[in-house]
């Protein structure tokens, strides 16, 4: 069991570099690849021990400063339940990356059947099956995310932090949050950062307003995220 607070950790990891371990449990492999994008601009910072880096089995008998988690729990898969409860044990703050592991995402669509697992069907982001300290979503989000949290967290600005521990809060966020609660109420100012992070191009602006195609609405929650005036809305429900 580990008692360690998260504040506590941020002081103690000030001044050497986080100990990360990387996991990767399904998904198109995009968030698992930025992560590894990201080394160079992490170095100093953290080191990282991915199961894209490892040649024998994760080391998960020792623990972590961090774990990320990327992709989203199979619940009809036994194997990645235990593993994802295991990531909780030796993780002192455990961070889902990406937009399938903090929401779900594109892989919500799923209704098994197909190969070359058929019996697959339920896909869950990774708080449904464990707490999870902090969110980073996006489809897949860019390296420069990652290196934006870990500055934040050794040098334990916690208001930088904030709309990533609200994301970890949410289950599901997509196109149809952002309309409900920024566009339709009036909020929208048009800066357009909705339809640039927008990785399918379901949001677009017409004068100045989003609109969304909600055939192309992967759920990724991007939008949301990037929408100054969402993840304040975020911030001030969650934390
Ligand atoms: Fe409007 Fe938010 Fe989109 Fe900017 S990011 S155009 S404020 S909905």
């Amino acid at each position: 069991m580990i008692v360690m607070g998260k504040e506590t950790l941020m002081k103690n990891t000030q001044q050497g570099k986080l100990k990360i371990l990387q996991v990767d449990i399904g998904g198109c492999e995009g968030c698992a690849v930025n992560i590894l994008r990201s080394l160079p601009l992490i170095k100093d910072d953290a080191e990282l021990v991915s199961n894209y880096l490892v040649e024998e089995e994760l080391p998960t008998s020792t623990t972590y400063d961090m774990v990320f988690i990327t992709g989203s729990v199979c619940i009809n898969d036994h194997h990645i339940v235990e593993l994802v409860k295991k990531l909780r044990e030796v993780g002192k703050v455990v961070i889902s990356f990406g937009s399938c592991a903090t929401f779900g995402g594109i892989t919500r669509f799923c209704r098994g059947g197909q190969e070359p697992r058929p019996e697959h069907r339920t896909y869950q982001p990774v708080s449904h099956v464990i707490e999870v300290d902090y969110a980073i979503p996006g489809c897949p989000p860019p390296p420069q995310f990652l290196r934006a949290f870990i500055t934040a967290f050794k040098r334990g600005i916690t208001h930088q932090l904030r709309v990533f521990k609200a994301a970890a809060k949410v289950k599901k966020l997509s196109g149809f949050d952002l309309l409900d609660d920024v566009v339709l109420p009036g909020l929208c100012m048009g800066c357009g950062a909705c339809e640039l992070s927008c990785p399918t191009g379901a949001i677009y602006l017409v004068n100045r307003r989003p609109d969304l195609i909600v055939e192309k609405c992967i759920r990724c929650g991007s939008c949301y995220i990037r929408c100054p005036r969402a993840s304040q809305i975020l911030v001030g429900r969650y934390t």
